[in-house]
């Protein structure tokens, strides 16, 4: 079941380059809550991406920061370092440098050596554009472990997507650049309209480019990416995104490569366990395990949230432990249970273990969190009744970094050639499973193969 209309949405939307806005100031002084509760104290983030600037060398379709242009209020160099030793008291054990593109603030690598010093470990992701062997060998001297390069399609979509001829090219030069540094490499791909169509072709063509994981992740409806509708999944389409995802399994376990699903592809179908495993919770871990930090020095629960609902406080405002414990922004997972969900979320078998997934997904959709359509469990149950969903934007975003528009949910029946080809992909999702377990056990015994021999 393809995709409709992919390609002839993204020639439209190459007919006009996205414009970086000038980012507005930060809100100062936001009001943090006079105490914090236990739950508070005892929460602590033990992952934090950063951007370290929103100035970018690339002008993506789909950037949900709309980066292109710095922030007007920056953090100087000390106030990044100071920033580092707040998290490192926090309990932050890895942090992701992101921009924009972290690369263009001129001191990256000092914070990434800070970071490095204070016993964090300190990744990257970046576009590659400009991530030459030198800089790549400065990253590694910085003591980064791990790059992860965006590539988000074939050669002629990832161009497109990206806004510059060439950058799918420099993409995989960045990860030569990286290897031949001596560095781990890992992807990241947005699944889009015009990209779902190329993910087994994309996949071996990153395999071949010597990476380690794949992060995929779907394209949200956050800053341009809600300016295009059209590039977005429809939430019907997980129905082929995770048949995708399974399908590559096998060739994930024969090559060695581990496909990591983002938080943002949604949840409980069939595939679930073969995916992401045996982990214990689904629930948005925001403001939990997860921190986010604009360039600014602005805090969220996590990176990925809009800017407006989710920031609690600014570090030149408050120490990074007062916001984390007492901005109910940022600690708005901490107390929750499924009276939040609305919508197709409100009353699923789901609901009380997965509080409707990646709260960033449902809130940009929405403007309001509890209710996320991206959802595998969600698009097969419809699909029993020979029911879809599709998204139809009803309220343009306002043009600032992490913003959105507003969204609705239409409900319609399958057409019926499109249902009976989603019919054969449930029908064969059992397969697809035994499949790719047939291929996980046929690796490890390669694998355990030549000590089996020398004995
Ligand atoms: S319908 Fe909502 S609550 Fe149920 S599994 Fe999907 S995202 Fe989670
Ligand atoms: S908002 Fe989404 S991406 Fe962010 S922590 Fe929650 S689940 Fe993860």
């Amino acid at each position: 079941m393809a995709p409709g209309g992919a390609s002839a949405s993204l020639a439209c939307v190459t007919t006009r380059l996205p414009l970086a806005p000038h980012a507005p100031p930060s809100r100062r002084r936001l009001p943090l809550a006079a105490e914090a509760r236990e739950v508070d104290k005892s929460a602590r983030p033990v992952y934090a991406v950063w951007e370290i600037t929103l100035r970018c060398d690339l002008a993506c379709r789909h950037c949900g920061s709309r980066a292109g242009r710095a922030r007007p209020d920056e953090l100087s160099t000390a106030e990044a370092l100071d920033l580092v030793d707040q998290m490192a008291e926090l309990g932050v054990m890895e942090v992701t440098l992101i921009g924009g593109e972290a690369y263009l603030r001129d001191d990256h690598a000092v914070i990434a050596q800070r970071i490095v010093s204070r016993g964090l470990t300190c990744t990257m992701t970046t576009g590659g554009r400009a991530l030459d062997e030198a800089r790549a060998r400065a990253l590694r001297d910085a003591g980064v472990t791990h790059v992860s390069v965006s590539v988000d399609g074939l050669e002629s979509t990832h161009d497109k997507l990206r806004g510059v001829a060439g950058s799918h090219a420099s993409a995989l030069r960045a990860l030569a650049a990286l290897r031949a540094a001596g560095l781990p490499v890992t992807a990241n791909t947005q699944i889009s309209r015009p990209s779902l169509p190329e993910l087994d072709a994309l996949f071996e063509q990153l395999a071949d480019a010597g990476i380690q994981q794949w992060q995929v992740q779907i394209t949200t409806a956050m800053g341009r990416a809600g300016d295009t509708p059209e590039l977005m999944l429809e939430p019907y389409m997980m129905i082929d995104a995770l048949d995708a995802l399974a399908r590559l399994s096998v060739r994930s376990a024969e090559r060695g490569i581990r496909i990591w699903p983002g938080n943002n592809i949604g949840y409980f179908g069939p595939f679930e366990e073969l995916l992401r495993g045996k982990i214990s919770s689904r629930r948005c871990s925001a403001g939990r395990g997860t921190l986010g930090i604009e360039a600014n020095g602005d805090i969220k629960g996590c990176p990925s949230l809009p800017t407006r609902d989710y920031v609690g406080g600014n570090i030149r405002d408050a120490r990074l432990v007062d916001i984390w414990e007492r901005s109910p922004e940022v600690g708005f997972t901490r107390e929750r249970d499924e009276t939040e969900l609305w919508g197709g979320c409100a009353g699923c078998y789901y609901a009380s273990e997965c509080l409707a997934g990646c709260s960033w997904t449902g809130h940009v959709l929405f403007g309001r969190r509890g209710n996320n359509p991206f959802c595998h469990h969600r698009a097969l149950e419809l699909l029993g009744k020979g029911l879809r969903e599709r998204i139809v934007r009803v309220a343009e975003a306002p043009g600032e970094p992490f913003d959105h528009g507003i969204f609705e949910v239409v409900v319609e029946p399958w057409p019926e050639d499109e249902l009976r080809a989603a019919k054969a992909l449930e029908a064969g999702a059992t397969r697809r499973v035994e499949a790719v377990y047939a291929a996980r056990v046929a690796a490890a015994s390669r694998v355990v193969a030549p000590t089996d021999a020398s004995t």
